[in-house]
């Protein structure tokens, strides 16, 4: 449906149309429908699909409509801080016209400046279960005062252990019928429908594409691979698609580390992201890496769930993932909204028994490739940790000169710049991968 057929608020058409929306996508179709009548809904849909849009104008719409009514705001509860913030910006672009003040609230950050904002008054509160409980159980966010309430990728917070976080601030909430509330997922577990039910006034559910879960425009490969030659191949895979930005997952924040530093070591710039790196540090890398200030990133599925990167041309499942939606949310970050993107995976000996359930979920199999010894490219980090081991010694724990820590939190391109340019290092822009053999002869 045309947006500007939608019976809107002429300023938040305004706003929407300046954000560059002309129709809505089909799970905003759906949601709107119910929403704009001031139904409750819980919401299965897709990655990538629209769902911000889709309660941001409701909540605008609704907020607007109701104006006559006493003032009450709108929550808008999610499981990271990196969330948060992209919510943040949608809303602030599609408010273009509106008067609204919106407020993002998270923690690993000082409260006051969260706090001055609460006292100044909010209309649009964005936050992370656990910030939001402290600020309102210090008086400042008057739960009783929503009257809007969404939750957004619910799946996601429940998995992350949010439940009993939520479950006290919806009790703290007016009675479900007293306000509209909107459940947000990729997924619809039992416990987003238990709580849809227990704490929602009679909600619609919405339900897109539960059966195909993958979209028809990602094309995905398989891999069967020893896991101490897994480098070889990604170097050797990236090296022959050349793709201009690829994510990268894996299952353990150790992984994402090494692997980030090889890639970069290979000349590919790579930084990675994972839970322990500090909320302010993970959030500047998702940023620089949306921007495309560097074109890899390695990553975990806590630290990377929830988030876009429009134009993303390749995923990469470095491990298999453990949970089996995960494959569909980690290759969901490619080919969104209707974009084509490649999703490639390796089923090694630690991680290739998760295959079967992701394939039983997905109901088909994941198209499986030969893997051919030149596919793989020499692993040239290698040589440069030979080189920087004989140059400078052993390293030793905190020294800054690249040991884990030394390049601080997210980056493993620090420190070396001088080194590299002067030739140090071996920093190829790309390996030319075809016909390396020696990364895969080291690993039989
Ligand atoms: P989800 O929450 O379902 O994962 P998002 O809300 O993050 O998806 O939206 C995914 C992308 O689609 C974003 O880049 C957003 O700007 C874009 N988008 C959303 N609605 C529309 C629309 N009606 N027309 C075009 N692009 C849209
Ligand atoms: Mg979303």
């Amino acid at each position: 449906m045309l947006f500007k057929d939608m019976n809107l608020h002429p300023n938040l058409l305004r706003s929407i149309a300046d954000r560059g929306y002309t129709e809505t996508t089909p799970v905003q179709d759906r949601t709107l429908a119910e929403t704009l009548e001031g139904r409750d809904v819980a919401v299965q849909s897709q990655t990538g699909t629209g769902k911000t849009a889709a309660f941001l104008i409701t909540l605008y719409e609704n907020m607007l409509s109701g104006q006559t009514q006493k003032w009450r705001s709108a929550l808008i509860i999610v499981p990271t801080r990196e969330l948060a913030v992209q919510i943040e910006g949608e809303a602030r672009l599609l408010v273009r016209h509106l008067k609204f003040h919106i407020g993002c609230f998270y923690g690993g950050v000082g409260y006051e400046k969260q706090e001055a904002q609460l006292r100044q008054g909010t209309d649009i509160i964005i936050g992370t279960p656990g910030r939001l409980l402290d600020l309102s159980e210090k008086g400042l966010l008057k739960l009783k005062e929503v009257g809007y309430l969404v939750i957004d990728e619910a799946d996601r917070m429940f998995d992350m252990g949010f439940l009993p976080d939520i479950k006290r601030l919806l009790q703290k909430m007016t009675a479900p019928r007293v306000r509209q509330s909107m459940l947000f997922s990729a997924t619809l577990s039992r416990m987003s429908r238990k709580i849809a039910l227990e704490y929602m006034h009679d909600p619609v559910f919405i339900e897109l594409t539960p059966e195909n879960l993958t979209v028809d425009t990602i094309t995905q490969e398989l891999y069967r691979v020893k896991s101490h030659i897994k480098p070889n191949l990604l170097l050797g895979i990236l090296a022959k698609e050349k793709p201009a930005n690829a994510l990268i997952f894996v299952n353990m924040r150790h992984t994402a580390f090494k692997l980030a530093k090889k890639l970069d070591l290979n000349g590919y710039r790579c930084r990675y992201l994972s839970g322990d790196l500090p909320q302010l540090k993970r959030l500047q890398i998702m940023e620089d890496f949306m921007e495309g200030k560097f074109p890899f990133l390695v990553a975990t599925d806590v630290a990377a769930r929830g988030l876009h990167i429009d134009d993303l041309e390749m995923v990469v499942n470095y491990d298999l993932p453990q949970d089996h939606e995960n494959y569909v949310h980690r290759i969901g970050r490619t080919a969104r909204c209707g974009k084509s993107g490649k999703a490639i995976s390796f089923a090694d000996e630690k991680f290739g028994e998760h295959l079967y359930p992701i394939e039983a979920f997905l109901k088909q199999r994941i198209p499986e490739k030969p893997v051919t010894m030149d596919m793989f490219a020499t692993d040239r980090s290698l040589e440069y940790e030979a080189q920087h081991k004989y140059e400078r010694g052993p390293e030793t724990p905190g020294r800054s000169g690249g040991g884990p820590r030394g390049g601080g939190g997210g980056g493993v391109d620090r420190n070396r710049g001088g080194r590299e340019r002067s030739g140090g290092a071996p920093r190829p822009r790309s390996p030319h991968g075809s016909g390396h053999g020696s990364g895969s002869s080291r690993g039989h």
